[in-house]
């Protein structure tokens, strides 16, 4: 979301500066990580009352009603539509009224791909291939607030490591939701074993790093009435 910001000539600040936007990608996976978003919503707006205050990602998209309880925040932005958030807070600052933009995670089929990112970091790149999962083990959330697996297109991710090669980067961490489930929802079979095989092939790449889920606990499980399980 930075890189997206970045691109359309925004400056990037820290969230302790006074900032015209602040963008606040929320956490659901623990009682206190959705305290924490709830805090720093409120923190944000007390740093500038004239700011858009935007709340992104998994607990926007869980807990629509306890979002809609506070009044400091703008503009709501489920996971769907984290891709597009730079069109929605254009809008938001042009007609200066609260929105809440939600899709339901469990119809969404197409991985939500970024594109590429310009990395900082000079020798190593944190790569995401994937999102969702459709294990729903009892006491994890994830899928209900990231939906299904969806895998993102082969071409793109070795597109994006050939280019960061070419900068110098040497190593780099596959990561997602479920890794274990790359190209599960691909027609043509495809696993994440051959994208590693592809990802090994490209020059200047010298390690391959796979970093996992911890199992999350969340002991909120009353969500889960309000979402049927596709
Ligand atoms: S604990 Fe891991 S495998 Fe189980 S539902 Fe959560 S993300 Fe999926």
């Amino acid at each position: 979301m930075i890189q997206i910001f970045k691109n359309a000539g925004y400056k990037i600040v820290e969230f302790e500066e006074k900032a015209d936007i602040y963008i606040i990608n929320t956490c659901t996976v623990t009682n206190m990580s959705d305290r924490k978003s709830r805090q720093i919503l409120r923190q944000a707006k007390k740093n500038n009352p004239d700011s858009i205050v935007v709340a992104v990602g998994c607990y926007v998209q869980v807990a629509k009603e306890e979002i809609e309880k506070i009044d400091e925040i703008d503009l709501c932005l489920g996971t769907n539509e984290k891709t597009n958030i730079l069109k929605y807070v254009e809008q938001a600052i042009e007609f200066k009224k609260t929105n809440i933009k939600l899709e339901d995670v469990m119809y969404n089929k197409e991985y939500g791909d970024f594109g590429s990112v310009t990395y900082t970091e000079k020798t190593r790149a944190v790569i995401k291939v994937q999102d969702g999962c459709d294990r729903f083990c009892t006491y994890c959330i994830i899928p209900y607030a990231r939906g299904r697996v969806r895998s993102r297109k082969p071409e793109n991710i070795l597109k994006e490591i050939k280019e960061i090669s070419k900068n110098g980067i040497k190593e780099v961490v596959i990561t997602g939701i479920h890794v274990a489930s790359y190209g599960k929802d691909f027609e043509k079979k495809y696993e994440l074993i051959d994208l590693l095989e592809e990802i090994n092939k490209i020059d200047g790449i010298e390690r391959i790093r796979l970093r996992f889920n911890r199992a999350i606990i969340n002991n909120r499980k009353f969500y889960r009435k309000n979402y049927k399980v596709r």
